[in-house]
C-alpha cells in the first residue's frame, strides 16, 4: 500500500505546513520512507470547523445507517490486515503475528459498536407520560434520550498502534455514539495511522456522509495537541499515555471559557496479591503466569502486572525462583521509541535508588532500544516508606513485595493509588483475608481478577478498562469495552412536545421498536 504522508481532513489530503518526519524503526534505530507531513494550529481548525459542520447530519443518522458504516470500516480494516500489521511492525519492534491479531480485534471492535448501536439501549430512551389530572398540578409528557456530545478529539496511543490508536476503541465508540472525530495520531507510527485512517475515510465516502465525519491531524510537539484541546468547536478529548501528558491536557481543558470533559487513561502498575494458601499450593504456577503477562509488549502494555505482594512464609521461596528463572530466560526486545526507552531506563534507576533489589534480569540488550526485563524484590516496611516504588516503570519489569503478614499487606494496598485492575490468588482458605482485602481493592480499582490476570482483555458490556485517579482522570467510566460508548453521549429531555416532531426513538408507537423506560417501567 502506497502511503502519501499526508493529513487527512475530511476528504482532503493535506500537504506538510510545519515541514515533515519520518518514521523510526527502533529495532534498528533507522528512519524509514516516506516523509510525512506535519500541521498545527491552522490545520486543527480547518478539521474542526469540518467536524462541526458534519456534527449535526452525522448525530442524527438512523441507527441501521450509522451501524452499516461501523461495519464497513471493520471491513476495511480487514482488508488491509497484513499490510497495516507489517508497517506497524516496522514502526513498533512489535511482532507482525500479533499485531495481525491486534487489527483482528480493532476491526471486531467497530462491528462490536455496530451492535451496540443496532440495539439502541445506549439512547437510554425513556417516556414520562403526561399527568394532565394530578394534583395539585398536572404533569407535563417528559421523553429523554442520549446524544452524542459533538466533535471529539482523541489522541492515538503509542503501546497499541492499531486497537488503541487510529481505529481503535475511542474511535469506535466516538463513532458509535454519533460523535464526529478529530484524530491525533502518534508520532510512534504514522505509516500504520495513515493506513487506518484511509480506511475510515473510505467507509465515510462509500455511505455519502460528510466528508468532516473523520479526520486525522499530526504534528510535532504539545502545539497541534493542544489546539485541539482549546478548540471551542472540539467538545471532548481522550487520551492514553503518560500522566504528565494526560493531566497536562485535562487542565488545560478546564481553562478554557467552556470546559470539556478529557477522559484520559494514564498509568497503572496492577498489583497481585498471592495469599497464603494459594502461595503455599500454587506459588509457581501464579509465579510463571505473573512473569509471562508481564513480558506482554515488552512489558508496554497499561494491564501489565507490574507489583506482586506476597506474605512471608510456605511457597515464598518457590514462587521467587520460579520468577528468577522465567525472567533470566527472557531475551531482550525492542521498545517502542527511543524516549519509552530511555524513561524505561531511568524508571529502574530510580527503584533501585529507592531500595529496590535487582534479583534478576533477562539477556542484555543488542541494539539501542532493547528492553532488558528485570525483577526487583523490596520488602514491605521499604514499600511502604518510599512512594517511587508503586510508581509505574513502563517496560519489561516488575517488583515482588514480602510482607510480614496480613496486616501488612493491608497496609500494602491501602498505600496504592488508583489502578486500571488488580488480581488476587486465592484458595478456600484464603476468603476471610480476601473479605477484608476486597473493600480496599474496590476503592482504588476498576476491576479486580481472581485466580488469573487482567491480561488478556475482553471487550465485553461487562469490561471496565478505567480505575481512580490516577490510572484514569475520571473513574466513573470505562475506555474499553461496550459502555464505553457513554464517554461521549449526554442527555437530552423533550418536553410536551407533539408526536411528529420527537425523535423518531420517543415517538408514542416506538416505530424502530427499541427499548424503553415508560413511566419508570
Ligand atoms: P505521551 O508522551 O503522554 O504522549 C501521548 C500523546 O499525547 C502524544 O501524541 C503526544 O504528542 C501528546 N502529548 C503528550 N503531552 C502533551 C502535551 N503536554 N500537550 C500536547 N500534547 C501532548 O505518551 P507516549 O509517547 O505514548 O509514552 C510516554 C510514556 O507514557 C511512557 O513511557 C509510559 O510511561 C506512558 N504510557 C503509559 C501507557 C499506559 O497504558 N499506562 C500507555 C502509553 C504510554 P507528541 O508525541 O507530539 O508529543
Amino acid at each position: 500500500m502506497k502511503l502519501t504522508g499526508n493529513l487527512i481532513i475530511g476528504a482532503h489530503d493535506v500537504p506538510a505546513t510545519e515541514g515533515t518526519m519520518k518514521a523510526l524503526n527502533p529495532a534498528t534505530n533507522t528512519l524509514i520512507e516516506p516523509d510525512f507531513a506535519l500541521g498545527g494550529a491552522a490545520q486543527v481548525h480547518q478539521a474542526a470547523t469540518l467536524a462541526d459542520e458534519a456534527f449535526d447530519s452525522y448525530s442524527h443518522t438512523s441507527l441501521a445507517v450509522r451501524a452499516a458504516f461501523l461495519d464497513s470500516i471493520a471491513d476495511n480494516l480487514e482488508a488491509v490486515r497484513e499490510a497495516l500489521a507489517a508497517r506497524a511492525a516496522l514502526e513498533t519492534g512489535l511482532p507482525q503475528a500479533q499485531l495481525e491479531g491486534e487489527a483482528t480485534r480493532a476491526a471486531t471492535q467497530f462491528r462490536q459498536f455496530a451492535e451496540v448501536v443496532r440495539k439502541g439501549r445506549f439512547l437510554q430512551l425513556a417516556i414520562d407520560p403526561a399527568q394532565p389530572d394530578r394534583q395539585p398540578r398536572p404533569r407535563m409528557d417528559h421523553r429523554l434520550q442520549k446524544m452524542a456530545i459533538g466533535p471529539v478529539a482523541i489522541f492515538g496511543a503509542s503501546n497499541f498502534p492499531i486497537a488503541y490508536s487510529v481505529a481503535g476503541g475511542d474511535t469506535a465508540s466516538a463513532l458509535a455514539a454519533g460523535a464526529t472525530v478529530i484524530l491525533k495520531a502518534h508520532n510512534a507510527h504514522p505509516g500504520a495511522s495513515e493506513i487506518q485512517a484511509r480506511a475510515i475515510q473510505k467507509a465515510v465516502q462509500d455511505h455519502g456522509l460528510h466528508e468532516g465525519v473523520f479526520s486525522m491531524v499530526r504534528g510535532i510537539g504539545n502545539t497541534i495537541g493542544e489546539a485541539l484541546v482549546d478548540h471551542p468547536l472540539v467538545k471532548a478529548v481522550t487520551f492514553t499515555g503518560s500522566e504528565q501528558g494526560g493531566m497536562a491536557l485535562y487542565r488545560r481543558a478546564q481553562l478554557r471559557p467552556d470546559p470539556i470533559p478529557v477522559f484520559t487513561e494514564m498509568t497503572s502498575i496492577n498489583p497481585t496479591f498471592i495469599l497464603p494458601a494459594a502461595l503455599a499450593e500454587r506459588g509457581v504456577q501464579i509465579g510463571d503466569g505473573f512473569i509471562e503477562r508481564m513480558l506482554v509488549n515488552v512489558g508496554q502494555a497499561c494491564l501489565r502486572p507490574a507489583l506482586l505482594i506476597a506474605i512471608k512464609g510456605a511457597g515464598l521461596e518457590a514462587l521467587r525462583d520460579a520468577m528468577v528463572k522465567r525472567v533470566a530466560e527472557a531475551s531482550a526486545r525492542t521498545m517502542l521509541t527511543p524516549g519509552i526507552h530511555a524513561s524505561y531506563l531511568k524508571g529502574l534507576a530510580a527503584m533501585e535508588n529507592a531500595g529496590a533489589r535487582r534479583v534478576a534480569e533477562g539477556s542484555a540488550a543488542s541494539a539501542d532500544f532493547d528492553g532488558q526485563s528485570a525483577l526487583l524484590e523490596v520488602d514491605g516496611q521499604r514499600f511502604l516508606s518510599e512512594a517511587v516504588l508503586s510508581q509505574e516503570v513502563f517496560g519489561p519489569s516488575a517488583l515482588l513485595v514480602t510482607v510480614e503478614d496480613e496486616a501488612q499487606l493491608l497496609a500494602v494496598a491501602r498505600s496504592l493509588e488508583g489502578q486500571l485492575s488488580a488480581a488476587l490468588h486465592l484458595e478456600e482458605n484464603d476468603l476471610p483475608l480476601a473479605r477484608r482485602l476486597l473493600p480496599v481493592l474496590e476503592r482504588r480499582t476498576g476491576r479486580i481478577v481472581v485466580n488469573a490476570f487482567a491480561h488478556p482483555q475482553e471487550v465485553t458490556y461487562a469490561t471496565v478498562h478505567g480505575g481512580p485517579f490516577p490510572a484514569t482522570s475520571d473513574s466513573r467510566f470505562t475506555s474499553v469495552g461496550m459502555t464505553s460508548i457513554e464517554r461521549f453521549l449526554r442527555p437530552v429531555a423533550y418536553q410536551g412536545f407533539p408526536d411528529a416532531l420527537l425523535p423518531e426513538a420517543l415517538r408514542d408507537f416506538n416505530p424502530l421498536k427499541l427499548p424503553r423506560l415508560v413511566d419508570g417501567q
